[in-house]
């Protein structure tokens, strides 16, 4: 097999650095993206390189942001530049590889590996692309080209601002070596403590530990921790082609076995996969499930629906149906609803329900509530289900926060 070539391009604290490119007066100033002054509740989504020599991280706190560096430039998020900015890096990016899978705003996955033979090697594409996003975006990203996603998302982490990281080809595990067992996929901070409890904080010695200790220590997780201390991954990178499935997933705080949580957490997902679909135009014959459990373990299962729908109860029953045997025994860590199998709703207009039956009038308040929510904002149309659940709405969608990242990387991006 042809060894593969993937880089991971990550733009440098991208909020702020947007922000200092677009006012020249604050280049070279601590700058804090998130919020406009420093007295407002909520935290910090951004911080410049100046700023987090204060000590100022993403997700701080903005008062304690605002107490570590009181001279810092109190910014609010504007969100549609940025969203701006990010498609045209991704453009960028889409010139050397149609095989993008962009991991986040300001992160994306490259597998270069049939391009090598157009543009040369992996370090002369990261060089390249490094140098069009400076040309064209005026923005610095760093780069980590190696043979696996996982390895190259920690090299462009591991100089960053402004740094290309290469790590060749049969030298991952001694580049991994040294590295604190922290910044492996899959490793929080109880994982962490159970491997400090066994002498490992390096991923060299979790990689030297027998693979059947870890495994009677973290069942299945524990085989994938001495992979990936390894450097062994052979997650593809999707393909960011046309939209061929709309899902949402969850990631609950605190791993659950409470069904009832885990219902309404399924409609609500199945209320905002519906909406999505509603306002492409588009029904979906095909419903899908993903259990993760506390292991990381990964069930996904699907189904094809008698009739395409753009529903969300029907969507929500046969997820519920799918998922409920899955779910027996073991905590749930992740769940996802998707839909698949389109068709746009023009050409369907024969399966339309008769509209002064029970289906048209539903089909009507649910029309009606659309509207309402694209004109208010999700939260003004919430099932009465839902409400009281404690849970955030997981279809509020914030442009700045995907939902969950489809690598299965839970961990919050510091580097925003
Ligand atoms: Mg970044």
């Amino acid at each position: 097999m042809t060894e593969r070539t993937i880089l991971h391009v990550d733009l440098d604290a991208f909020f702020a650095a947007v922000e200092q490119r677009d006012r020249p007066e604050l280049r070279g100033r601590p700058v804090v993206v998130g919020g406009g002054t420093p007295d407002q509740r909520g935290v910090v989504s951004a911080a410049s390189y100046e700023a987090r020599r204060f000590g100022i991280h993403s997700a701080m706190p903005l008062r304690t942001a605002g107490a570590l560096c009181p001279d810092a430039v109190f910014l609010p998020v504007d969100g549609r530049k940025y969203q701006a900015v990010s498609r045209e890096v991704m453009t960028i990016l889409r010139r050397y590889t149609p095989l993008v899978e962009p991991i986040s705003i300001d992160e994306a996955f490259l597998d270069v590996t049939a391009s090598r033979a157009l543009f040369g090697d992996g370090p002369a594409m990261g060089r390249a692309i490094r140098a069009a996003i400076l040309a064209e975006v005026q923005l610095t990203a760093s780069v980590g080209v190696a043979s696996t996603k996982l390895v190259a998302k920690i090299a462009s982490d591991l100089r960053k601002p402004d740094a290309l990281v290469v790590v060749e080809p049969g030298s991952e595990a001694a580049f991994l070596a040294p590295l604190p067992i922290q910044r492996l996929w899959g490793v929080g901070e109880r994982t962490a403590a159970a491997l400090a409890e066994l002498g490992v904080t390096t991923m060299g010695e979790l990689a030297d530990l027998p693979v059947d200790l870890l495994v009677r220590r973290f069942g299945r997780h524990g085989a994938t921790l001495a992979d990936r201390a390894r450097g062994l991954d052979d997650d593809p990178v999707g393909d960011g082609g046309p939209v061929k499935s709309i899902s949402h997933e969850h990631t609950f705080d605190v791993d659950t076995n409470d069904p009832a949580l885990i219902d309404k957490t399924l409609l609500a997902m199945a209320d905002g996969v519906a909406g999505r679909l509603r306002s492409a135009g588009l029904r979906a014959a095909t419903v899908h499930v993903k259990v993760r459990d506390s292991a990381f373990r990964t069930i996904t299962r699907q189904r094809t629906l008698a009739e395409p729908t753009d529903l969300a109860e029907p969507i929500w029953r046969t997820a519920l149906e799918l998922a409920r045997p899955e779910m027996r025994g073991i905590h749930v860590r992740l769940l996802g609803v998707g839909t698949s199998g389109f068709a746009e709703r023009e050409q369907l207009t024969l399966f339309e329900e008769d509209a002064a039956g029970e289906g048209g009038r539903r089909r009507k308040a649910t029309e009606a509530a659309d509207a309402v929510r694209r004109r208010f904002g999700d939260r003004a149309v919430t099932r009465a289900r839902l409400l009281g659940s404690g849970l955030p709405a997981p279809f509020e969608r914030d442009p700045m926060k995907p939902l969950e990242r489809r690598t299965g990387m839970n961990d919050s991006n510091p580097d925003r």
